[in-house]
């Protein structure tokens, strides 16, 4: 079994001028993820759960512990290290979707590959790819205003995957829709990491979730409540 994401002891303390102390959001933190899983990672609001998917894409620095991510041990490397590390191995999706609204679905994929310094060729074919993967290849020219909440979301996917990324870290990434839209792309996600190879944390606070995944884990101040605690979806091959 290979561990995706494996945590020891992570602590997360945002300093604060009037408090010696500091916030502590995240208080003590470990967690296994194994490959080809996955995962949500519930909580309510505050709980830290967007702290924690922050220091596991090395967005943010953890206070102290140990955070290994795809074999990498985030804690020994520098900021550009991470950077770079981040743009090869991570598909991140947000609950906003975080597209561009002056570029097409296709051009908003496809900028991600000319930050990441891939050639044209590889970029055009790449982009189409990942559009056919979230069945929006007829959208390739549209911009996100003219898409639904549900079609904008695919595109951040599209785009999440562009770069091969081997694990999605997702942060409430049905908040904005309704749950018709929410269920059908929880089915997608699911479709998604058993036929690419994926392995996806995602963030939500909506019990929904529950049904779709193959672990529930839940943060509660800080700290994980239930681990381990494995799920077999009744009704999901
Ligand atoms: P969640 O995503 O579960 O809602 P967060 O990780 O955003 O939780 O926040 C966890 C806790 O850390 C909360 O108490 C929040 O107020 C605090 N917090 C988050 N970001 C900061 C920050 N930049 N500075 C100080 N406190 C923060
Ligand atoms: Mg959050």
């Amino acid at each position: 079994m290979t561990l995706v994401i494996e945590t020891k002891d992570l602590w997360r303390v945002y300093p604060l001028k009037t408090n010696v102390d500091g916030v502590p959001a995240l208080r003590g933190v470990s967690l296994n993820v194994p490959s080809g899983r996955f995962v949500a990672l519930r909580g309510r609001s505050g709980s830290g759960k967007t702290t924690l998917l922050n220091c596991l894409a090395g967005l943010d620095r953890p206070t102290s512990g140990s955070v290994q991510v795809l074999g990498h041990d985030l804690m020994q490397m520098n900021d550009q290290e991470l950077t770079e590390w981040r743009r090869e191995k991570i598909g991140l999706v947000f609950q906003s979707f975080g597209l561009l609204p002056t570029l097409s679905a296709y051009e908003n994929i496809e900028l991600l590959l000319r930050i990441k310094g891939d050639d044209y060729d590889v970029r055009h074919k790449r982009a189409l790819e990942c559009l056919e993967i979230v069945g929006l290849s007829r959208w390739r020219d549209h911009r996100p205003y003219e898409m639904s909440g549900g079609q904008q979301q695919r595109v951040a996917i599209a785009r999440a995957l562009a770069n091969r990324a081997e694990l999605i870290l997702a942060d409430e990434p049905t908040g904005e829709l309704d749950s018709k839209t929410t269920r059908e792309l929880l089915t997608f996600f699911r479709e998604l990491v058993e036929t690419q190879h994926l392995t996806m944390l995602m963030v939500s606070h909506d019990p929904l979730v529950d049904q779709y995944v193959h672990e529930v884990l839940t943060l509660k101040d800080g700290a994980i409540e239930n681990h381990p605690r494995s799920r077999t979806t009744p009704g999901l091959k």
